[in-house]
């Protein structure tokens, strides 16, 4: 494992106030499950879809229709959980929260309050290179997602879309660890990452697949640290939260302004009310949603048409053994076999094809210059095209093609770069491209003697001046390159160049 400084969260300090506070959020994460069926019926969870088309008449909540629990949703949270190194309950069970919204045609939410099916875990938050700070989980709890209400589609009429109705969710809960908005923001990342590693999430925040709901309040200097070590919540402040948010660029932003909301009420002698508020990204503000529910205002109770869940631990065990490596695991193993830093370590294991991509370019070759032409040319060059790495045009197989030209001196690094770009547009094996364009180095010393010689030859002056002051050496080996067409060994050309020149 990577040697890491866990830092004590560093609590952000809002400026411009009368006095010193400190922020405290934790985090309600919702996470669509990677499923293609629904929690409790058998209908499509695709995307995008005609309205109304992937609703079975248990999403509809017809009479008499029963939810039949879906396995694979199961086996998805118990991934999910061990990838947070969180407790595995093998007795969990369904409440009903009862409210009334138009899309939700059950009148309740099938949902976990009392016995969630995973209980408490961590999340290792990487800050910086080597600072990492911890973020305990309290709980994951499965759910149903409700439906979709249009309201701007017609000035008389709302329409109802059910195609998410039923939808598998994972609730993931924090406890209030993270102490600022770029924490906040890179919680949401790390679990993302681990979920999309794990294919429990694809973590599509742009569709509403990852949301999170964000308590946040602020408290004194010196008032988290006696929650700490007491974990009594009455030495925090009271606190609001904003519910939905589906990016972190908003996530932040809506931190920063309701922290500053709050210190305001406080300062001003006022007091903060516990509420759910809604964050407008065009004004850039908060506002109230409404009054703070509590869970006795949905008057759960167990779903009398689900038995208890019950799950074996051999079950948990193999899902255990089907675990992928994951993104801290992998970081530290590229550390240690590629030799490369953890900044590039933390840019190759982002996502995880990336990571798969850049091992298929280094297996059997130099681990270092692998990651340099990963990140470099070709994770620079996607970026710059908004291209995700299943769309390169350019496979490993052709990366690695060209590193190896480069390792048997064949080709020059500048040729690589030109050889790069062909493949880019025109595609085809780097070998044969490379020898259809030319593209090959003079190794042959012979000939890059003979270049030298002509140039020195050709330049006494400049001998002269080089013999007096060698780091002008550096021109006759620019007139060499040039001589060649850029083909010769720039390290032999060097070399010879001094040989030659007395240095
Ligand atoms: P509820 O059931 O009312 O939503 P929970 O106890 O489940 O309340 O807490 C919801 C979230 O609020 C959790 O992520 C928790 O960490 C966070 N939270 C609780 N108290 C505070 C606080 N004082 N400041 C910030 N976040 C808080
Ligand atoms: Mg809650």
């Amino acid at each position: 494992m990577l040697d890491l400084t866990y830092e004590a969260p560093k609590p952000k300090v809002i400026s411009g106030a009368k006095e010193d506070w400190e922020l405290v959020i934790g985090l309600e994460v919702h996470a669509q499950v990677a499923s293609n069926s629904k929690l409790f019926s058998g209908a499509s969870t695709e995307f995008g879809m005609e309205p109304n088309s992937n609703v079975s008449f248990v999403d509809a909540a017809m009479p008499g229709m029963l939810p039949v629990i879906n396995e694979f949703c199961v086996a998805q949270a118990v991934k999910t959980g061990l990838g947070l190194k969180a407790k595995i309950n093998l007795v969990s069970a369904f409440d009903r929260k009862n409210y009334f919204y138009p899309d939700l045609p059950q009148g309740y939410q099938i949902s976990q309050l009392y016995h969630p099916i995973v209980g408490e875990g961590e999340v290792i938050v990487d800050m910086a290179p080597g600072v990492a700070r911890r973020v305990r989980i309290e709980r994951i709890h499965m759910e149903q997602d409700a439906g979709k209400s249009i309201h701007d589609l017609d000035p008389t009429m709302s329409f109802v879309d059910l195609n998410r109705t039923g939808v598998a969710l994972m609730e993931i809960v924090s406890r209030p660890d993270i102490r600022g908005p770029e924490e906040a923001a890179a919680y949401v990342g790390k679990l993302r990452q681990i979920m999309r590693y794990l294919g429990t999430c694809d973590g599509n925040m742009q569709n509403g697949n990852l949301r999170a709901d964000v308590n946040v309040s602020v408290c004194r200097p010196g008032d988290y640290e006696k929650y700490q070590a007491t974990q009594d919540f009455s030495h925090l402040g009271t606190r609001c939260e904003i519910k939905n948010m589906n990016s972190m660029r908003f996530i932040q932003a809506a931190i920063e302004y309701e922290a500053r909301r709050q210190i305001a009420i406080i300062e001003d002698g006022g007091k903060v009310v516990q509420e759910t508020r809604l964050y407008d990204p065009d004004k850039g503000e908060t506002r109230s949603m409404r009054s703070k529910e509590e869970a006795h205002d949905y008057r759960y109770f167990p779903c009398p048409d689900l038995l208890p869940l019950e799950i074996e631990q051999a079950w948990v065990d193999e899902i255990a053994t089907s675990m992928p490596e994951l993104p801290d695991a992998k970081k530290a193993r590229f550390v240690t076999d590629y030799g490369m830093t953890e900044y590039d370590a933390n840019v190759l294991t982002a996502e995880v094809e990336n990571a798969a991509f850049f091992e298929e370019v280094a297996k059997g070759r130099d681990g270092k210059q692998a990651a340099n032409w990963v990140i470099n040319e070709l994770f620079g060059r996607l970026n710059k095209e908004g291209h995700s790495i299943g769309e390169s045009p350019i496979s490993a197989a052709q990366l690695g093609g060209v590193l190896d030209l480069i390792a048997k001196g064949e080709i020059s690094g500048k040729m690589a770069k030109d050889l790069f770009e062909i493949l880019w547009t025109e595609g085809g094996d780097p070998a044969e491209v490379a020898a259809k364009h030319g593209m090959k180095q003079v190794t042959d010393t012979g000939a890059i003697e003979a270049a030298v010689d002509e140039v020195i030859a050709a330049n006494p002056a400049q001998v002269e001046k080089a013999k007096a002051n060698p780091k002008l050496a550096g021109w006759f080996v620019g007139q060499v390159l040039k001589a060649t067409g850029g083909k010769a060994n720039p390290a032999a050309v060097n070399e010879l160049v001094a040989k030659k020149l007395g240095l």
